[in-house]
């Protein structure tokens, strides 16, 4: 699970920013982001990511939800097209 890869933050940072490093499952590319302690919190709970960081960007949610990055997201998704072209 990716959410456990990502340590918690430490007690009262209260709404801080601090950088968490979250590793993508398939290429293993580290991404760098800045979120609030507390919101990290809620995600370490088990709050989805889009409703845990609204402020990320789309893909940066995506990879903290199913630990896949924008770039293998797009290979998936190409190599599925090739099915649904019966529209
Ligand atoms: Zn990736």
């Amino acid at each position: 699970m990716i959410r456990d890869t990502i340590p918690e933050p430490p007690a009262g940072a209260g709404t801080a920013l601090m950088p968490i490093f979250v590793r993508c499952e398939r290429c293993r590319t580290e991404y760098k982001f800045e979120v609030k302690a507390s919101d990290l919190v809620q995600y370490k709970k088990g709050a989805n990511p889009q409703a845990a960081f609204p402020y990320l960007k789309p893909e940066q949610q995506l990879l903290l939800a199913d630990g896949l990055c924008q770039g293998c997201w797009d290979v998936n998704e190409g190599a599925e097209d090739d099915e649904e072209y019966d529209r």
